[in-house]
């Protein structure tokens, strides 16, 4: 089990970060939570957006086929998805962008899955769509040329390192096993961060002690990497995620099994961890990196900008009989107290396309 080599691991050479943690619990190739099996849907741990409704995918779909246009048609056009999960929103935003003369052809699409169960899933979701469609494993790796890169809940579960601040300094919060119960995992105080301070966001380094700082090294790395690929190519991206606007103090880890909440350290390799994406963070290293950065814009007014109201009139003309199940799910993707205002949308582009839809220049 998972669990058991993780206890090995700390009992032979001590606490690990709880990035190293994540990674192991998530992405272990044999047993970890995402590696082995479909955790995504009604019936299993945890439900998504493009999950509630297809209009999610589909307007998400307009807002490829929109910023092709913004790019002058190019042909071919790298179409990305950042963990695609079933594979419903590119299958939902493929459908959509059928009605725009010319992208389909054009578009070479490509899937960025680390899941050999969720690849499988993604396969058989997208077979219909007769695209052609390929899995590569780093985002480094996908063929030159303009691109649009979307991405839905991929930042969330990318390992993330804790900091808290004890005695006027911050150290690495890292999980070891409780000295009673060398069965049970638990948050021990790690060495100083040293140089690593630099990465907590300026406003929030000086916190009162016991505070606690969530550093993203993996959604640095997003940024890296579209940054390299946009500096001489072309390209678009969209994140959408949940998380504050601004950089906040807090421990949000949050592990998800059968969609109920439970302790993150709680028998790893069960449940999803995921923890809030920090976007202020992520747009000023977007910027650092000579991107260009548009939003956090919420969700809500997001999709409603984009059309879904009328979306959904359409849908429910074609099947009066859905028309509640239809109304339900705009309320639960744009509703304030819903999905609408804690899920975010960032675009990060090259210099110089036109305003991305459904964001503004301010
Ligand atoms: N976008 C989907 C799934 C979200 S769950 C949806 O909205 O329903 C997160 C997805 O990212 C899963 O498909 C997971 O396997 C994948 N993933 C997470 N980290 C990854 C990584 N480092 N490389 C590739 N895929 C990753």
């Amino acid at each position: 089990m998972i669990a058991d080599r993780l206890r090995e691991r700390i009992a032979e050479s001590g606490p690990i970060s709880v990035a190293a943690f994540m990674t192991q619990a998530l992405f272990d190739p044999s047993e970890g939570f995402y590696a082995t099996k479909d955790p995504i849907g009604a019936g299993a741990d945890f439900i998504t957006a493009p999950e509630i409704s297809q209009m999610f995918g589909e307007l998400v779909g307009l807002w490829i086929a929109q910023s092709w246009l913004d790019m002058g048609k190019p042909d071919p056009v790298q179409v990305v998805e950042l963990g695609p999960g079933r594979g419903t929103m590119m299958s939902d935003a493929l459908r959509a962008c059928r009605a725009v003369p010319g992208l389909l052809p054009a578009m070479q699409v490509t899937l960025i899955e680390a899941s050999a169960a969720l690849k499988a899933v993604q396969a058989q979701t997208l077979g219909p769509s007769g695209a052609q469609i390929r899995w590569i494993d780093r985002l480094e790796n996908v063929p030159a040329g303009p691109a649009i890169i979307v991405g839905n809940e991929f930042l969330d579960c990318l390992p993330l390192r804790q900091a808290i601040r004890h005695a006027g300094r911050w150290h690495e919060r890292l999980v070891g096993l409780d000295e009673n119960d060398a069965n049970e995992f638990v948050f021990v105080l790690g060495p100083p961060l040293g140089v690593d301070e630099a990465l907590i966001p300026e406003r929030l380094r000086e916190a009162p002690d016991n505070s606690l700082v969530e550093l993203r090294p993996g959604d640095r790395q997003v940024v890296d990497q579209l940054a390299a690929r946009f500096a001489t190519q072309p390209g678009r991206a969209l994140l959408i995620d949940y998380g504050p606007a601004h950089s906040e103090t807090g421990d949000t880890l949050q592990a998800i099994r059968a969609h109920q909440k439970v302790p993150p350290l709680q028998d790893p390799g069960t449940a999803d961890l995921t923890a809030r994406v920090d976007f202020e963070s992520l747009i000023t290293a977007a910027r650092e990196h000579g991107l260009t950065s548009w939003g956090p814009v919420e969700q809500g007014p997001f999709l409603l900008n984009l059309g879904m109201e009328a979306r959904a009139a359409v849908l429910s003309q074609a099947s009066p009989g859905q028309r509640s199940v239809i109304a339900r799910q705009v309320w639960r993707l744009t509703d304030e107290e819903q999905m609408g205002s804690l899920f975010k949308l960032v675009c990060l582009d090259s210099p110089g396309l036109a305003i991305p839809p459904g964001f503004s220049a301010d």
